[in-house]
This record gives C-alpha cells, structure tokens and sequence, in this order.
C-alpha cells in the first residue's frame, strides 16, 4: 500500500492506470474509518484491478461553528485498517493544497442540495460536490462508492457527475450499523456513554416509521409525530428534522406514496447525527 500526499503523484498515477486499462475503483472518505467504510472499500477491492482511499477533512463542507477543527483525525489507524482491506493507494492531500490560497471555484447542485441537511448547513453540499469533482478530476476513478448513510450527498454527488459530464460510475451501499442498530459513523466517537446508549432510538424511530406505512399509515405527518414522541424518550436527544421526502428528487411528502426516503437530524448534546430509511409504499 502506498501513501500519496502529493496531487500531481496521484494524477500521474491515475494517469497510468488509464493508460494500463486497469480499473480504478475509489472510495472517499474523511478517515476515522470504522466498518461502514471498509464495506465500501471491501466493494471496491471486489469490483475494481486497484483500490484508491482518499482520507481528507474537507474543510469546505463544513459551516462556521461546525467541528471541523475536532473532527477525529486518526491516521495511523486508518492506515493500518485500509493495508489489511488490501487498499492500493490511500491519497491524503494536505488541506492548503486542495484549496490554493487564491481558491475560487465551486460546484453547486442548485434544487438537490435544498432540503434535509441543507436547510440547517448551508453551502455544505456545495462544499461536498466541489470536493468530489476535484477527487474525480485528481483519481480519475472507473466506479466511485458512496453509503447510503449520506442519502443525500449520494444524490447530489450523482446529478453533479451526471450534469458535469464524469466518466465515472457510482455505487451506493447500504447503511452499516453497530448490534444496537445506530447507524455507525466517524462522529459516534463524540458521544458519551449515556447518549450513546440513547442513541439507538434513532433506528428504532426509522423502524417504527417503517411498520406505520407497512400497516397502512399514509399520513406523513402522523408518521413523523409518532417518531418525534419515541425520540422524545431519550433525555439528550433533541430532534432537528425528520423528514419524509421522495426518494429521487427529495420533495416533502404529504401523502406517502412510492418510494420514499425517511430522514432525521438529531442533536445528542453537541453531536449532530443523522439516519435515513428507503421504503416502498
Ligand atoms: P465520511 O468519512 O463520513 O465522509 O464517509 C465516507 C463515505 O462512507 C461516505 O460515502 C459515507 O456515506 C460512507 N459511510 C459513512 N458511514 C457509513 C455507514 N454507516 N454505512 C455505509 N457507508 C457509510
């Protein structure tokens, strides 16, 4: 396994692959890996001749006041998970690097980025399809593999390539979860054992969503009460939004009908987490 800092090693590199014929399958991340990237990865060493982890804290998709500055950094450790996963290339460009001092370029998915995260992070999707782009352009990946975990940034990460013309292909793996059922993620490290443990009425409030419309419920906003009054029960638990959207273009259902994506942002504390479901009604 090698590491790559350097922009213009990992393009000559890429380069090459092209050239060889060979398939590049690619996996960015913002390290702190745990189970749910090294599903991906584990896809992409399947699927692909080479294997390309980025690790990168994107500073651009984070807001003022957001924890960019304590986001979990652990290097060593991801080095150590990606080698045993049979990883090729880790690429961990420096953050001055990405963004040259004279930096001016963005990429904004205009209506996709609207809803869910988007009305309470501004500019955090454009933060995220601008760091996408510029991965793609430097790995020049064959397929891309995103989790379902970040339903959305799937989809504005797959209009972005669709619309910029990408040669690349997208796969969109399923959320992986601890034994409780709280989907895993870099920031679960941020809560303290009893938020931790309160955590997991996150999935339970997706799973009672899922046995309301399995038992005939197509009032969304009834739906979206009831797991409000669940969440409720967890004392830290403070909700943001739970959303019943379509599962294409995101638009807020009233009526449930097809399918759709049930999403939720709650605070644990100073831990934001979010969760998702797909059902078919
Ligand atoms: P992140 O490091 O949080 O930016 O995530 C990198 C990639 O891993 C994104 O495509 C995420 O959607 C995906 N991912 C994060 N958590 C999970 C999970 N629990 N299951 C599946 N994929 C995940």
């Amino acid at each position: 396994m090698k590491i790559i800092k350097k922009i213009n090693e990992m393009q000559t590199m890429a380069l090459g692959f092209r050239r060889q014929g060979k398939s590049v399958g690619f996996v960015p991340t913002m390290g702190a890996l745990h189970a749910g990237h090294l599903s991906l990865i584990r896809r992409a060493r399947t699927d692909n001749d080479i294997v390309v982890v980025s690790i990168f804290i994107n500073p651009a998709q984070f807001g003022r006041g957001e924890d960019y500055k304590r986001y979990p950094r652990k290097l060593r450790q991801d080095y150590q998970l990606c080698k045993k996963a049979g990883v090729d290339f880790i690429f961990c460009p420096s953050p001055s690097s990405m963004y040259t001092q004279d930096y001016q370029t963005y990429v904004e998915v205009v209506r996709l980025s609207g809803p869910l995260c988007g009305r309470f992070r501004p500019g955090h999707f454009r933060g995220v399809a601008t760091v996408v782009a510029k991965l793609f352009h430097i790995v020049e990946p064959t397929i891309a593999y995103f989790g379902l975990k970040d339903a959305q940034q799937a989809l504005v990460v797959d209009r972005m390539m669709q619309d910029l013309n990408f040669p690349v292909r997208i796969k969109v793996l399923p959320i992986a979860r601890e034994k409780d059922l709280l989907a895993m993620s870099s920031r679960n490290a941020y809560l303290n054992a009893r938020q931790r443990k309160e955590a997991a009425i996150l999935p339970e409030a997706l799973l009672l969503a899922y046995k309301l419309v399995k038992q005939g419920e197509r009032n969304a906003s009834v739906v979206i009460r009831k797991m409000r009054g669940l969440i409720r029960r967890a004392k830290d638990a403070k909700v943001q939004y739970i959303s019943i959207v379509d599962a294409k273009k995101l638009k807020q259902q009233k009526k449930i009908k097809g399918r759709i994506l049930v999403a939720l942002a709650v605070w644990f504390g100073k831990t934001r987490l979010i969760d998702n479901m797909l059902l078919s009604a």
